[in-house]
């Protein structure tokens, strides 16, 4: 756990790398949360992919755990209102992204792969609430998690947790194991028509922040080829892991779609602010 817990503690600091001039800290939170459990998930499906890690129900809710858990890992210890705030800022980007009104919606397809926006948010504001309930009673109520639900939460936390923990022992690399591959980060030029994307690449960059965790991963778990972790121009706000290529994809526009969505976060939780204000 130690050293897991140290692959991702270095990417704390990715905080600085959005631009914040322009943002409220409430938004560079909730930029910096998502980020990094975009990044986390994606590093779910590559752990799944490489290490053949074997997975029951669909990958895309178990790389939503593994991605949320990794959140704890990142934090370490630091369990704070903070942290518990962006806990619920990531659960809150699929509440945004299931109730937010825009001309383009996107058709519900049910068969996907990946759970509806609506489920994902409540998965995850469930894991949450799950992690802490004694201390995080008020995630029941900023997010309407309705009881029938919230009651299994603890137990469905301690078994995302217990899989990570398995994970862990029966993947990490041994000390004496030589390391043989490595993940390896490659910046690619940000597109020049999107505002922050220069300022961005230039942040990311300088904070070495995906370096850091790129080493952790290949000191960490014995992975069985090279990889790499591309920062790239996609054409859309989109991540993903190519299991063929051994490439995870973070778009600059991914990132940057969470600073114009963190705008539309007090319109979203205002209603519950004036309900905890009012009693
Ligand atoms: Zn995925």
């Amino acid at each position: 756990m130690k050293r897991l817990v140290l692959l991702l503690l270095s990417f704390s600091s990715f905080a600085q790398a959005v631009p914040e001039q322009v943002l409220h800290p409430n938004e560079v939170r909730f930029v910096t949360a998502n980020a990094e459990f975009t990044l986390l998930h994606e590093m779910g499906h590559l752990l799944i992919s490489e290490l053949q890690l074997p997975v029951l129900g669909r990958e895309e809710d178990a790389a939503d755990q593994l991605g949320f858990m990794g959140l704890f890992l990142l934090h370490g210890r630091h369990r704070d209102a903070n942290f518990y705030a962006k806990l619920l800022d990531v659960a809150d980007y699929w509440r945004l992204e299931w109730q937010r009104q825009r001309p383009d919606a996107p058709e519900i397809h049910e068969w996907d792969s990946h759970a509806l926006d609506a489920q994902r948010f409540f998965n995850l504001a469930c894991l949450a609430y799950g992690s802490d309930p004694r201390q995080l009673e008020w995630v029941i109520q900023m997010t309407g998690l309705p009881d029938e639900r919230a009651f299994y939460c603890p137990e469905e936390y301690q078994q995302a947790e217990y899989a990570v923990n398995w994970i862990r022992q029966h993947f990490a690399r041994s000390p004496d194991q030589p390391i043989l591959h490595h993940l390896r980060v490659d910046y690619q030029p940000p597109p020049q028509h999107l505002p922050g994307a220069s300022e961005l690449l230039e942040k990311v960059r300088a904070s070495g922040e995906l370096e850091a965790i790129a080493a952790r991963t290949s000191s960490t778990f014995a992975l069985p080829r090279d990889l790499k972790l591309i920062v790239a121009a996609c054409g859309e706000a989109d991540a993903w892991y190519n299991r063929i290529s051994g490439e995870l994809t973070l778009c600059y526009e991914r990132i940057l779609y969470f600073r114009e969505l963190a705008r539309e976060l007090p319109r979203l939780r205002q209603p519950f602010l004036q309900d905890s204000r009012s009693k």
